[in-house]
């Protein structure tokens, strides 16, 4: 398989070569040449197969000739070695739990895949590897994970200060090893606009060796995909496929989730539930893509205000909204609206969303009300405990402290403070490496 730049400047490349370089050299993103379509059977028998085995078969024609087939089991086994359960909340609706992973939210599948393809790949190479990257929230924390202690890789997270949970900041600081944090004075969008600048400056490529671990890296976006699939094999209905809502920040996983679509999976239609960063809502509503500035709300994972991974899903749907449309539809969704659904599906369902979540379950409702005849899920990104300082006082209880994270927040925050201007973040990375 081979991947161009969506920016057409770029020579074509494997998938070795998209997963060490992350962006293009002309700043686009990688994209396949062509949707591998799985064969109808699969679908229809999709309950035959272990998760081991349709996560390979979704993945191996992306990665064919750069990994070989037994190495890429082992990779993929790793990746999804934990439970993704589809959980009944009612009766039209369920969610599809992604949180069983290490650090509590469904970022620890790319991660995963990536850092383990990254360490296969860095074999043949002497340098030393420097992952950089920005997270709003639950990135940072996935990635340390997926890449401590991966010998030749040093890992650079930078997180804006004060706008990530309690628990996220936590698991991004506190490993130590070849994990840095990088505090920035600024927002989301500051970080990610400085790692974005740092790919293209070529003193600083030249002195070091960088790649990015961002949702642009196609090998964190594409083993997504395995969500859909594995909540496809769980789903009972199999004449009437689900409605899918994805809480949606830089778009990266329901961007999977609709190529798993134009692969053959059956979906009714896709929801992109949004906070009230709203720009891909409103621009499925009337047509106009208008970038923001993010704006900070209590589902924080989701707080970009100019979604990365769009451009992917325009290229997906051929740049023609009206064929977007009848499979994408997106609701944004306040951040009084998210805590009186959190609310009421706790209270009514004794089920427990978190703040992502909740937006997920508001927007598959209001569609649902639209559509009588449908049934869904939403995708549950994240565990309640990640963000207890907002689910606490919206329920009047506590949320249960899993024992991986009690040890977690015993550990003590190191983070270096930086200020939002790319030079700062370059003087740090050239003293450092
Ligand atoms: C990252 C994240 C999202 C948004 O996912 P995208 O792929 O960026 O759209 C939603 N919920 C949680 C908990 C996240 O960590």
């Amino acid at each position: 398989m081979k991947y161009y730049s969506l920016n057409k400047q770029s020579p074509d490349v494997d998938f070795k070569e998209a997963t060490i370089k992350g962006q293009a050299p002309d700043k686009g993103l990688y994209f396949p040449e062509s949707i591998p379509v799985q064969e109808k059977a699969f679908f229809e028998n999709i309950a035959q197969y272990s998760n081991e085995e349709i996560a390979f078969r979704l993945i191996q024609p992306y990665v064919a000739g750069t990994i070989a087939d037994a190495a890429l089991q082992g990779i993929v086994k790793e990746t999804i070695n934990f439970p993704i359960p589809l959980v009944p909340v009612n009766d039209r609706i369920s969610s599809l739990e992604l949180f069983h992973g290490p650090t509590l939210a469904f970022k620890d599948v790319g991660a995963r895949f990536m850092s383990r393809c990254l360490g296969h790949f860095a074999h043949d190479r002497s340098e030393k590897v420097v992952v950089l990257v920005a997270t709003s929230g639950d990135t940072g924390g996935a990635v340390a994970h997926g890449f401590y202690d991966v010998p030749g890789v040093e890992v650079v997270i930078l997180y804006p200060s004060g706008k990530v949970s309690s628990v996220q900041e936590k698991q991004l600081t506190t490993l130590g090893k070849n994990i840095h944090a990088l505090e920035v004075t600024g927002t989301f969008d500051d970080c990610q606009q400085m790692v974005k600048q740092a790919f293209v400056d070529e003193e600083l490529t030249k002195k070091i060796f960088l790649t990015s671990a961002n949702s642009i890296n196609v090998a964190r976006w594409l083993p997504q995909q395995f969500y859909y699939v594995l909540a496809w094999k769980q789903w009972t209905d199999k004449k009437n496929p689900p409605v899918i809502s994805v809480p949606s920040g830089n778009f990266g996983n329901i961007c999977a989730g609709l190529l798993a679509y134009c692969s053959g999976l059956p979906v009714k239609h896709f929801i992109a539930a949004c906070n009230a960063n709203a720009v891909v809502p409103s621009y499925l509503a009337n047509g106009d893509y208008q970038p923001k500035k993010a704006i900070a709300t209590i589902s924080n994972a989701m707080d970009v205000g100019n979604p990365s991974n769009f451009v992917r899903i325009l290229e997906l749907f051929h740049h023609k909204l009206g064929d977007l449309r009848k499979v994408l539809t997106g609701y944004s969704i306040s951040d009084d609206e998210t805590k009186a659904v959190l609310k009421e599906v706790y209270q009514q369902y004794k089920y427990l969303p978190d703040p992502h979540g909740a937006v997920g379950y508001l927007a598959l409702q209001r569609y649902l009300q639209q559509h009588a005849d449908d049934k869904g899920m939403f995708l549950e990104t994240a565990h309640p405990v990640k963000f207890y300082d907002v689910v606490e006082p919206v329920i009047g209880e506590a949320v249960p402290v899993p024992a991986a994270i009690q040890d977690q927040l015993k550990l003590t925050k190191q983070s270096t403070v930086i200020a939002p201007d790319y030079n700062a973040l370059k003087e740090t990375l050239l003293k450092k490496y």
